[in-house]
């Protein structure tokens, strides 16, 4: 399996992530694809706009795509997100039996699937998750860092200034 393959749902994803930097949340998207590789579901970072420390891209996809197939277990899908999930989602991706985890870039600081973290190939755990990192990486980690950037710079009301900043 080629990580090109997946390019074509990475920029969907990517299309998630732009709507949520349009609505000033920091900007990750993902989409959750069945076993034939359409999109049963796709999502943005809704954490600002819902009050909700949970409402990462990931989260909110495989909640959907659980939903719409009937299903909870996802183990012939996959999670294709912009940017390495936390400890939190690859948690969640974890307990949804995901087949197959996509990323675009890689994620220092809270990454859970392979960088700081493995949570999705833990062998303590009875499922593990073939991952397949960097599709799209330097468009997908150029989005986060520039807006980022503009917050920073003063170009938003910054209502986060001192707090940690992660996704
Ligand atoms: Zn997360």
């Amino acid at each position: 399996m080629t990580a090109q393959r997946f390019e074509p749902a990475m920029l969907r994803a990517l299309g998630q992530a732009r709507v949520a930097a349009s609505e000033g949340e920091i900007p990750i998207g993902a989409v959750v694809l069945d076993p034939s590789g359409s999109v049963v579901a796709e999502a943005h970072n809704t954490r600002e706009a819902s009050h909700d420390p949970t409402a990462h891209a990931e989260v909110l996809a495989l909640r959907s795509a659980a939903h719409h197939r009937g299903d909870w277990r996802l183990d012939d899908c996959t999670l294709v997100v912009t940017l390495e999930p936390c400890p939190m989602c690859a948690g969640a991706a974890v307990m949804a039996r995901v087949g197959t985890l996509v990323f675009g870039a890689w994620n220092d600081e809270y990454g859970a699937a392979g960088s700081r973290w493995d949570l999705v190939r833990d062998r303590r755990l009875p499922h593990r998750i073939e991952v397949i990192p960097g599709v799209l990486a330097d468009e997908c980690g150029g989005l986060v860092r520039e807006f980022l950037e503009s917050r920073r710079s003063g170009g938003d009301v910054d209502r986060s200034e001192g707090r940690e900043e992660g996704p």
